[in-house]
Parts: structure tokens; sequence; C-alpha cells
């Protein structure tokens, strides 16, 4: 019996220019063997075979293009590479083992000792350890400034400052940042804008058309969206893509196929999830809004909150995260938690599943009280990540949580 080798092959994307996100989704990247499957293939392998001593000497060589070890590149994962950097409107991809692994690997291939960095004080808890106690044990400093507050970035910038890094929606309060204003702030001064896109994926908010210079993912979040893979990519023009993919082959936080397939094939739900997740989250903030134990709702989508409009402007939609205070501290904040029986406690965010967590006490537990502060963590903070279940049940549940604060004030 004889095997022909046929070479796996990304289809030819010229075909896709100009379509929406939406068609990108499920037609961008797609991967064929010579078994012409409808499906992606998935290339569980670490390492590649050769015809001939030849070629795998024009592989390791570069003379020839293709395969050789998976921490370099692998056509499932590249597969996930092309769909998410056409989805972003980016020249290339770099996927990474995780969200964190992303922005790690953005900082070491791209900043060196002597650099400073500008970051938003409300990012992700992890983000923030990462610049304050590892980067700067590299000597690159890092200044923390309000997202919101221009004037603020604007005295934060030195000369040796090199990277300005945001969330936008910010994680839990959904503050915005005016993109366009921090990508001039930053092309000014000789620095790169990095935009963590995570909250609002490539369905709402496209980063680059705005100026950013790199757009980063926890893919872990709502590019999966079922809660079943850790995983993070980097996008951007290819000339520092190759910078990023370089640290990565060298230092290996890569992607595993099998993730990158499980990702590959959420991205293709990902536009109908994203609206879903938006639907039910501006009916839920509302909802808050007018219960009596809310002290106040973090919402985009309100027109109570100060960046509404701004949000309007660079975003499709508002997304799934809704963050709100009840009136008391941490006790009542628990209570709040534990009355509810669907909503999963846990601190994950962008599942279809709705999530519910405490912010001080779990993604920025490890914050000092004046970052905790800074940030607007406050102990009676809650943060839900609105999946898209019915929101008449979402409704039920949370008031279970309602219905506990009333009876211990009655008590
Ligand atoms: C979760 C998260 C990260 C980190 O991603 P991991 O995949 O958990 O490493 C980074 N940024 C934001 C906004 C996140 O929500």
């Amino acid at each position: 019996m004889t095997f022909h080798r046929k070479e796996t092959v990304l289809i030819p994307e010229s075909d896709l220019d100009g379509m929406s996100v939406d068609t990108l989704a499920v037609r961008a990247g797609q991967l064929r063997t010579g078994q012409l499957e409808h499906s992606d293939a998935i290339f569980p392998t670490s390492s590649f075979v050769y015809n001939s001593a030849a070629q795998a000497a024009a592989r390791f060589g570069g003379e020839e293009p293709g395969n050789i070890y998976s921490r370099f590149t692998n056509p499932t994962v590249q597969a996930f590479e092309s769909r998410i950097a056409a989805m972003e409107g980016g020249e290339r991809a770099v996927a990474t083992s995780s969200g964190m692994a992303a922005i790690l690997s953005t900082c070491m291939a791209l900043l060196k000792s002597g650099d400073h960095v500008i970051c938003s004080r409300g990012v992700f808890g992890t983000t923030n350890v990462l610049f304050q106690k590892y980067m700067a044990k590299f000597g690159v400093a890092t200044t923390f400034v309000s997202l919101t507050d221009l004037e603020e970035w604007g005295s934060a910038v030195r000369p040796d400052t090199r990277m300005l890094f945001i969330e936008t929606p910010s994680n839990p309060l959904c503050e915005v940042a005016d993109m366009e204003a921090l990508a001039q702030l930053a092309h000014d001064n000789g620095a790169l804008f990095v935009v963590d896109n995570c909250f609002c994926t490539p369905v709402l908010q496209r980063p680059l058309e705005h100026g950013a210079d790199i757009v980063i993912h926890s893919a872990t979040k709502y590019l999966d969206g079922q809660g079943r893979c850790v995983g993070g990519v980097v996008v951007g023009p290819a000339k520092l893509m190759d910078e990023v993919y370089g640290f990565l082959r060298s230092a290996g936080p890569t992607m595993s196929p099998f993730n990158a397939w499980v990702f590959h094939k959420g991205l293709e739900t990902l536009p109908i999830r994203m609206r879903a997740h938006c639907d039910n989250a501006l009916e839920l903030a509302r909802w808050l809004e007018q219960q009596p134990a809310v002290e106040q709702v973090y919402y985009a989508g309100l027109e109570s909150h100060p960046q509404h409009e701004l949000a309007k402007k660079q975003q499709k939609g508002f997304g799934g995260v809704v963050a709100f205070c009840v009136k008391g501290g941490r006790e009542e904040a628990w209570k709040f938690i534990d009355a509810t029986r669907m909503i999963s406690i846990t601190a994950n965010l962008g599942d279809v599943k709705t999530t519910i967590t405490h912010p001080a006490t779990t993604t920025h537990g490890r914050l000092s009280p004046e970052d905790k502060s800074g940030a607007g963590i406050t102990e009676n903070l809650l943060r839900l990540s609105v999946g898209i279940e019915a929101v008449e049940d979402l409704k039920t549940d949370l008031y279970r949580g309602f219905q506990a604060l009333q009876n211990a004030s009655n008590t």
C-alpha cells in the first residue's frame, strides 16, 4: 500500500477580504488535509518527519517552509492563529499557553532593562503582579495610572517609556478608555500601545482599528467560551509578531494543538455567543439598578455610565461583565453569593454559564489595600460574568441573593 504525502493547507484567505467578523469566525483560517474534511483536523504531534536528510536540512535551514517541532509551529495552532488574526484585522497572531503567557511574551520580546511601562490601574490582578513584581526584577519599571484620566497618562510619560498597556472595558468596573487618544500619546512618544481585548473580543471591538499596535487575549475566556482550556494569543503587525514568536520559540510557552483546536472551534460560535452575553448583561444591569439593596451598578451599556458615549463609539456591544455593589461590606457580599443556587461561584469569566465572584478576596485578593482602593475593588463589590441562560432564570437566582440580604436585615 502506498501512502501519498499530502501537505496540510490553510485555505487561501484572499476571498475573505472585507468580510464581516461573523463570517471570518467560521471561514478564516480553515485547515484542510488530503481528506478534504469539512471540520478542521487536529494535529497532536510533538514533531514532524521528512522525506530525506536533505529535506530535514532544508527545513532546519529555513530554505523550505514547513513544520519541524510543535514548540515552533503546529498546523492546528496555525489555523487558530490565522482565524483570530483575520478577526482582529491584524497581520499575524502568535498563540500562547495562557493569557498571562501572551502578556509575558509580549513584554519579554519588546521591552528591555531600563524601559518604562505605563499601565492602567484596573487591570487583571495577575497582570498587575507581573509588572510590579516580575518585570521590575528585570529592570522594567511600571507606573500605574487611572484608565480614564488622560492627563495622568500624559504626565506619567518619561523619556524611557516604551509601552502603554490597558484593558478596555476594565475588569471588573467596566471603565472605558479612549483608545485613539492613548494611541496618539504612545506614538508621539515612541511607545507601543497594547490593548488586552479579553472583555470585548473582536466581535465587539477591534483595537487595531483605533490605533493599538498589539492586541492581547486570554483565549481562556470568551474565545473558548465553554470553560475547557487555558490559552492566550497576541495579534499585531508581522514585524512585532516575529519578535514575539522568536521569544516563544526560545522560551516555550506555546499553545498545545488540542487547546488550539478547541479555541478554533470556539471562535465559530463567538459572534452569536457575544450577542447573547450582551443582551442578557444589559437586561440584568438595568434590573440590578432598580434593586433597593444595590448601591451602584457598573456597566458601560447603562446611560448612567460615565463613558457610555465613548463605549458606543468604540464598541459594537457592551460585553457580558456586570459589576455591582450591594449595601454593606464583605459579609453582605458573601451572603449574596452564597444564596444563589444556579449561578457558578467561580472567578472565571466569559463562559456560557453565568458566574459570580467577590473580586476583593479572589481575582484581586493579592493586591495591597492601596492598590485595591485605587482600582475601586471595594469589599461590597460583586462581579457577574453573565452567561447565555434565559435571563428570567438568572433574575430568579439573583433574587435569592436579595432575599437573603433582606432576611438578614430583618433579624
Ligand atoms: C484572565 C485574564 C487574563 C489572564 O489570562 P489567563 O488565560 O488566565 O492566563 C488576562 N487579562 C484579562 C483581562 C483576563 O480576564
